[in-house]
């Protein structure tokens, strides 16, 4: 038993103290990275875990949909990546309790250019989220979501850098598989190179029409391809998910009954025992 214990503290100590980092990615457009990170983010701050948002896209669609103008983002997550601020100046309240963010701006569009030159490109994220004063802030959170662009770019491989797994929404569309193969190249090449205990959290089917014959056969091929990687709750296309940023709220907010909602709430839910069940494992193993 102690020495169950005694791992857990090794673990949170490799950590900086951190909680779970989990890089949502997928280098399409429009799959629901976004709409996934602020609702599965909310639906986690709702079962009182502590839960921080880093809007890593330049679109700042996030720090948007969290309700957060852009006249409040005064410190961002670019001042954190390129000039060296602490990353505790840069939190920032959102309406819901137990849910913080750090925003996006738009000078972030010029840090994946500025990236390029810079020393250690790829780990810029990691190192300013495992520092010692990081871990401090860090300590506060159960959950960090780093909502990524739609690209492979430097941003989205910091991301991967720095997360502890990488959770992949998916739209149930043709060619939905030719993009996830490309994304997990992607991340077995971060595996080898820089963060060889890169998790895979899960994929999560989005968008997903019961009426639309190919969405089926969608979720038909990429459960066999990817097995019990696919969490077993999809998201289904409903309208109340697309409105609610345009009202600065997650959808969980706006209208907590409609069937997006409950699907993210649904969705934490697995992600919470799926920890669990990770965790016993583990436990087992080490008896
Ligand atoms: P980008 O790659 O540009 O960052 P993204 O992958 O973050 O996009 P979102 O912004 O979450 O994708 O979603 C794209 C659009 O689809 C948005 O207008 C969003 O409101 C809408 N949307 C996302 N999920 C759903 C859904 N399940 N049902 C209906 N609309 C959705
Ligand atoms: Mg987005």
């Amino acid at each position: 038993m102690s020495q169950v214990l005694s791992l857990g503290r090794d673990v949170k100590r490799s950590r900086g103290g951190a909680g779970r980092i989990i890089a949502v990615a997928n280098q399409k457009g429009g799959v629901g990275k976004t709409t996934t990170t602020i609702n599965l983010a909310t639906a986690l701050a709702a079962t009182r875990k502590s839960v921080l948002v880093i809007d890593l896209d330049p679109q700042g669609n996030a720090s948007t949909g969290l309700g957060v103008p852009r006249s409040a983002r005064t410190v961002s997550i670019y001042d954190v990546l390129m000039r060296d601020h602490d990353l505790g100046s840069a939190l920032i309240d959102t309406a819901i309790p137990k849910l913080r963010l750090i925003a996006s701006t738009v000078d972030l569009a010029g840090a994946e250019l500025e990236l390029v030159s810079a020393e250690e490109r790829a780990e810029r994220l990691r190192q300013a989220l495992r520092n010692p004063e990081s871990g401090e802030v860090l300590e506060a959170f159960d959950y960090v979501l780093i909502d990524s662009p739609p690209s492979l770019g430097l941003l989205t491989l910091n991301a991967l850098v720095a997360a502890d797994s990488v959770l992949v929404p998916l739209q149930c569309e043709f060619f939905a598989l030719e993009g996830l193969s490309m994304l997990m190249k992607t991340v077995e090449r971060v595996r080898g190179a820089f963060n060889p205990d890169l998790r895979m959290e899960g994929v999560v089917l989005t968008m997903f029409d019961r009426r639309n014959r190919l969405s089926g056969q969608v979720e038909e091929d990429v459960r066999s391809f990817m097995g019990d990687t696919v969490f077993n709750t999809v998201i289904p296309r409903n309208v109340r998910l697309s409105e609610a940023p345009s009202h600065g709220k997650p959808a969980l907010v706006y209208d907590m009954r409609c069937p997006g909602s409950m699907a993210y709430i649904k969705l934490a839910s697995e992600l919470l025992k799926r920890e669990k069940k990770q965790k016993a494992a583990l436990n087992q193993g080490v008896e």
